[in-house]
Order: C-alpha cells, then sequence, then structure tokens
C-alpha cells in the first residue's frame, strides 16, 4: 500500500511520520522549495524569529507527545516569569488580572480589585454563579455562550482580544467545541464556569500540597515552544522522516489533479506525473483542498470553501534597550475591540521566551488581523511602518526599528 500526502505543512508532515512508523509506504509531496508551511523561523543576527506560530499548546496532548517522542523534550520552554500581560482598553494599559486562566479568574481578588472591568461588569459575571446550563445541542459559538455565561465585558475586553487574536477571526464566529472545547466541559461538570475555575485551582492545590510543592494556585501557562523556534519541531520531523526507507519527500512538487473513482483516486503531480495510491491525504489549506476535489467530489468542494477563513500579518520589529522606556514590563498586550490602533496585539518575544534576542536589544512581534480595515490594500513597508507607530506610540519608544520582518497570511485562520 502507498499513501500519498500531499502538503509538507506540520499536518502533512505529522502524517507522513505516523504513516511511516507504521511501516506504511509513503511519498509527500511539497509545492513549495521549503517545508513547514506556516512555520517559519527566521534566526538572524542572534534573534529568533517567528513568521507564523510561536508556541504550541500545551493542552493539546498529542503535539506535545509528538515533540518529546522526537527527543525534543528537553528543547521545551515556557513563559518568563513573572507572566504579565496587558490590555489596551480606553487609551491606556491595564493588566491582565493575576490568576486568571484562558478567561477565567483562579483568583478572586486580582480580579475584584482590577481596572480592566468596571462594578456593574464584575457583577455580571457573578450571574455565572446562578444562571442554569447552556441547554442548546451541538456546537455553538465561543463569544455567545461566553456573553450568556459572564456577559459583554468579558468578551469585548479579554476573551474577544485573547481568544480571536490566537485564531484571527471574530470570537462570535468561532467554534466552541473546536476552539475551547474546556469550557463546554466545565459547564457540564459544574454548570457555574466560575465554580468550575475554582474546583480545578482548588484541585492544583491539592496536587501541589500532596506533591510537597509550593501552595500556588496559578495555572501554568497554557503556550510552551522550543529553544530553536517552532521550525525546530519541522526540522526534528524532517530528518525522521528521511531516516524512513520506505517514505519520501519532494518538495517544489505540487500535487496537480485528483481523479476521483468511487473509492480510487489518481493523482496528478510534479509537472505531470502520475500514480494511482491506495490513499490520499490532502495536507494543503481548505481552499486548495477545495480546488482539488472539486471534479471528483463537487459537494466535498463546496462544503471545504465554504470554511470561512482569516486573514493575518505579522511584523516582527528589533529595538535596542536604549530606544525603551526604563519602566517597560511585561510581556505585552492585547488590544480591545474599539481601540484605535491597526495592530491587534504585541508580543514581547524575547522578554516572554528566553533567547529570542542578543543582550541588550528588545524583539517585539505585532498581529495585525483581520476587521482592521484597509490593512489589505498595505504595501510590506506600510504595514511595517503601520506596526512600528503603533508600538512606539502606546509603548513609549524612541527612534526607529534595529530590524524588521513582516509575514502576510491571507486566508489562513480557519
Ligand atoms: C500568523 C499565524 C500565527 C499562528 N500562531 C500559532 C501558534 O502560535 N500556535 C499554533 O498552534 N498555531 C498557530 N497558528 C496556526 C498554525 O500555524 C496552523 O494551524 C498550522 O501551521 C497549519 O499547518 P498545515 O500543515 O495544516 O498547513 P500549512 O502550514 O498551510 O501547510 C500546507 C502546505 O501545503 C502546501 N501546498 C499547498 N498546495 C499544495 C499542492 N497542491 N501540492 C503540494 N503542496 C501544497 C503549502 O505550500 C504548505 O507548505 C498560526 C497561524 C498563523 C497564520
Amino acid at each position: 500500500m502507498t499513501v500519498l500526502v500531499a502538503g509538507g505543512g506540520i499536518t502533512g508532515l505529522a502524517s507522513a511520520y505516523a504513516l511511516g512508523k507504521a511501516g506504511i509506504p509513503t511519498l509527500l509531496v511539497e509545492g513549495s522549495r521549503r517545508l513547514g508551511g506556516k512555520i517559519r523561523t527566521e534566526e538572524v543576527d542572534g534573534f529568533v524569529i517567528e513568521h507564523g506560530p510561536d508556541s504550541f499548546v500545551s493542552y493539546r496532548p498529542a503535539g506535545m507527545a509528538l515533540i518529546r517522542e522526537l527527543g525534543l523534550g528537553d528543547a521545551i520552554i515556557r513563559p518568563e516569569e513573572p507572566r504579565i500581560v496587558f490590555i489596551r482598553a480606553g487609551g491606556r494599559f491595564r493588566r491582565f488580572p493575576d490568576g486568571m486562566g484562558l478567561v477565567l479568574p483562579t483568583k478572586f481578588r486580582p480580579f475584584l480589585t482590577s481596572d480592566l472591568f468596571s462594578p456593574l461588569a464584575k457583577a455580571r459575571m457573578g450571574l455565572d454563579l446562578l444562571l442554569p446550563r447552556d441547554g442548546t445541542e451541538g456546537d455553538v459559538a465561543v463569544g455567545p455562550f461566553l456573553r450568556r455565561r459572564l456577559g459583554n465585558a468579558l468578551v469585548d475586553r479579554l476573551a474577544g482580544p485573547l481568544i480571536g487574536g490566537v485564531y484571527g477571526t471574530p470570537i462570535d464566529e468561532l467554534s466552541l467545541d473546536a476552539v475551547v472545547p474546556q469550557l463546554r466541559e466545565s459547564e457540564r461538570r459544574h454548570r457555574s464556569l466560575l465554580l468550575a475555575a475554582l474546583a480545578d485551582a482548588r484541585a492544583r492545590r491539592h496536587v501541589a500540597a500532596t506533591a510537597g510543592s509550593p501552595a500556588s494556585v496559578a495555572p501554568p501557562s497554557p503556550f510552551v515552544t522550543l529553544a530553536g523556534g517552532t521550525q525546530q519541531l519541522v526540522d526534528a520531523l524532517v530528518d525522521a522522516i528521511r531516516a524512513m526507507p520506505h517514505v519520501g519527500i519532494r518538495t517544489d512538487c505540487l500535487l496537480e489533479g485528483l481523479e476521483i473513482e468511487g473509492s480510487r483516486v489518481r493523482v496528478r503531480f510534479c509537472g505531470g506525473e502520475r500514480m494511482a495510491p491506495e490513499a490520499t491525504i490532502l495536507a494543503t489549506p481548505a481552499r486548495l483542498t477545495g480546488d482539488l476535489v472539486e471534479a471528483g467530489a463537487p459537494q466535498a468542494a463546496a462544503s471545504i470553501r465554504s470554511i470561512p477563513h482569516g486573514a493575518t500579518a505579522v511584523v516582527n520589529l528589533a529595538y535596542s534597550d536604549d530606544q525603551l522606556p526604563a519602566d517597560l514590563a511585561g510581556h505585552g498586550f492585547l488590544v480591545a475591540g474599539d481601540e484605535p490602533l491597526t495592530i491587534s496585539a504585541a508580543t514581547l518575544s524575547s522578554r516572554k521566551w528566553a533567547g529570542r534576542a542578543p543582550e541588550g536589544t528588545l524583539l517585539v512581534r505585532a498581529f495585525i488581523g483581520d476587521g482592521r480595515s484597509g490593512t489589505h490594500d498595505l504595501t510590506d513597508a506600510q504595514l511595517v511602518r503601520a506596526a512600528h507607530l503603533d508600538v512606539k506610540g502606546t509603548l513609549g519608544i524612541r527612534g526607529e526599528p534595529i530590524l524588521t520582518r513582516s509575514s502576510r497570511f491571507p486566508a489562513a485562520m480557519p
């Protein structure tokens, strides 16, 4: 049996690796010259620059297991402490309350004293303690689910910038089951999300006490990365696959067409070569996948194409320490939806992760997501300028960046 995998991003590489481990002859074809797809880390002048993703979520066990299996367990790094993040709202920075899980407080005092929410908004969140479960069958969107339980302020000022920012898509359009299934599970088990967050904190305290470690209830960061950047995972996967004699990788080799006849598929690739694999895995972006299956499976093509995708851009900016204000703190900030800024978030990458920039410099990663009007028409230079002006204006940085990089991802975030 031979399997053809089209697409050499993380999905295609992980598929080829799993097939190879099972002893199944496999050919992976990647249309471009490089492997990794959206994952790309560039090392330049001592900076480790992430063009696309910069971290993995540790609560998805498969990704973490793969990293460890490939021998990269020692390269896993967690955000530097203290993990201070700000929200830019109402024209100023407000501290992300201490002890927050993804969007729920596990400590009440910092939450109650936070200036991120008005007293009325905090009282509205308390209603969650009384509300019954959402009886809706099937999936719902994250935004409405959280709005019902905790009110609009939590969504607009915190959950929206945070979760919507990660996916580059408005939170009111994101699937709860796909994005944060743990919230649905919390509601199912505890009814109230606040009670669920407190129960989780109690459980962590109990585990810490029985293990004899300090009784911290701060949830661990859900994000981890690798010392050499996310590309390290791609490189390790490629090395592992290349060591398998029954798995081939061909780059600069596009899957050009598929003919689907019943359960058989014939493929055309690499400038006209043909084969009839036993199975084909399309690990290509959804819209291209739709085009590939159009002729043989028009219904599938239509439903794949109907998945909405958000566009996003990442701008990396480096500054030297003498350009920075003395009181620059934290790992970065998220921008509330109604702020008049082009960027939707900025991470102080070299403060968040160890080893991202040479001594005496700061690496900032700014995001420009969908919904920031007019950014599609900007040239790369204008995009960098817009990001720099927002970063400079909000953080109080002086002068021009010493290094810039920008990457655009049209229709990239399902
Ligand atoms: C800016 C940004 C930041 C992100 N940050 C994070 C993050 O921090 N953490 C996280 O977990 N996720 C993050 N994501 C999401 C994550 O990057 C993607 O989910 C993931 O990289 C998708 O991998 P993939 O292999 O499915 O697709 P891709 O990486 O898009 O790979 C698809 C591959 O298919 C190839 N291809 C296309 N057509 C053909 C063809 N006809 N024949 C052969 N090959 C073809 C392409 O060249 C490409 O290499 C981010 C995404 C973006 C855009």
